[in-house]
């Protein structure tokens, strides 16, 4: 039997992560920067005025008061997208919108609400320091600087700096494109009636989000018979669109383990000293990296976290991590199997507290469902107390 370590370690040594391209920016989306992004020029670009108001000499406008107000000219109108902007000087102002370019001359924007709005003339009722109201050249972003490092991910913000600097395209590795196939002749597609003695296929769609959450992209197959050629003829047919594939079911020890037939030879299968998940399997199929997940559903879900995952970052070039780990105080003592390392079931809460959830079998969907963490018992312990401090998994 190999470790959880040694299975992964044989996992993340097979795994590359995938060639950098160039998409364009909403193309980009979700996927990892594969360069440095520099700004090309300051941001803003150019003086410009963070409020619709009116442009001054600040030393203009320095004793003003509701009881001794100041009136100025207007002599001009600056709107946001305006070039070409005159100069004012000492003894006129003009009226400027938010984001339109400060005039040459003036050093403050006094906001509209202290005026009274004036189109030819404007009564200023507060005077303003120099620089008031003025969004600086440079004062985000200084022309040169690196605004994203390799490694992020491009979520909304990252996407909105590149478009800010003016990036039409970047250079990003993409999402993985993961094929997810499951199998067993009792699965039925949900929405379609069930027979006595069949089963709507959760996994698929399962592990398809779960791909979603860990970067990759997946595509769901439906629920293959068990019958070891087609199996075979589908991952053969899906390996073309596939950085990954992914089957759950039929590597166990039963009569119909047509995963383990199809594959024998060309995957290592495996018993991991893990519960849930002990039956694996891994391995390239034309350089594609299959994993051959067991067929119970929270089995199949603690093995994509245990395994996939970590590989799946590591193709996008990131660190491969488990979910973000932390710990927690058992509410509740836990049993563990001696020898094997024991994700159970569990709930946070409040005050760093976790409750193992009462049903841990690996059919018992419904106690997943309901879970907001895994709880990490390490092999050498059989049992742990309430109090005890635990490794806890957050699930995404
Ligand atoms: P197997 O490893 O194929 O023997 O499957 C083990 C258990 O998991 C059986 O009870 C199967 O019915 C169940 N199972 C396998 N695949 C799925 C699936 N895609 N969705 C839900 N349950 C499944
Ligand atoms: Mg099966």
């Amino acid at each position: 039997m190999r470790t959880v370590d040694e299975h992964l370690a044989a996992i993340l040594a097979a795994v590359r992560p995938l060639t950098p391209l160039d998409l364009a920016l909403l193309e980009a989306e979700g996927t990892i920067l594969a360069e440095p992004v520099a700004a090309p020029v300051p941001l803003p670009p150019f003086d410009n005025s963070a409020m619709d108001g009116y442009a001054v000499v600040a030393a203009d406008v320095a004793g003003a008061t509701e009881q001794t107000p100041v009136t100025l000219p207007v002599v001009g109108d600056v709107a946001a997208g305006d070039t070409g902007v005159s100069a004012i000087a000492s003894g006129m102002c003009t009226r400027i919108m938010t984001g339109a370019p400060v005039p040459a001359g003036a050093d403050a924007v006094v906001p509209v609400e202290w005026t009274d709005g004036g189109i030819v003339s404007v009564r200023i009722d507060r005077s303003v320091p120099p620089g008031h109201y003025i969004r600086r050249a440079g004062e985000d972003v200084a022309e040169g600087q690196v605004v994203l490092e390799p490694g992020v991910r491009l979520g909304a913000p990252q996407i909105g700096m590149l478009a800010a600097v003016g990036r039409a395209r970047v250079r990003v590795r993409p999402r993985p494109r993961v094929v997810v196939l499951s199998t067993g002749d009792e699965l039925r597609e949900p929405g379609s009636p069930l027979a006595p003695g069949q089963i709507w296929d959760s996994n698929s769609f399962m592990i398809t989000a779960a791909v979603h959450e860990a970067g990759g992209v997946g595509f769901r197959h439906s629920a293959l018979v068990d019958a070891p050629e087609k199996v075979l003829a589908a991952l053969r047919e899906q390996l073309t669109r596939a950085d990954a594939v992914i089957t759950t079911g039929g590597v166990s020890m039963g009569a119909r383990d047509v995963v383990k037939e199809a594959l024998a030879g060309t995957l290592t299968f495996t018993k991991v000293a893990m519960r849930p998940g002990k039956p694996q399997g891994f391995g390239l199929l034309d350089g594609v990296p299959v994993f051959t997940l067991p067929g119970n559903p929270v089995s199949a879900y603690v093995s994509f976290q245990v395994f996939v995952r970590p590989a799946l970052r590591a193709m996008q070039g990131l660190p491969p991590e488990p979910p973000s780990a932390g710990t927690a105080v058992l509410a509740e003592p836990v049993r563990s199997p001696r020898g094997l390392r024991h994700y159970l079931r569990g709930r946070l809460t409040g005050g760093g507290a976790v409750t193992p959830a009462s049903a841990q079998g690996s059919h018992q969907m419904g106690a997943l469902a309901a879970a907001d963490a895994l709880i990490v018992v390490p092999e050498e312990r059989e049992h742990m107390a309430a109090g005890e401090e635990v490794e806890i998994w957050r699930l995404p």
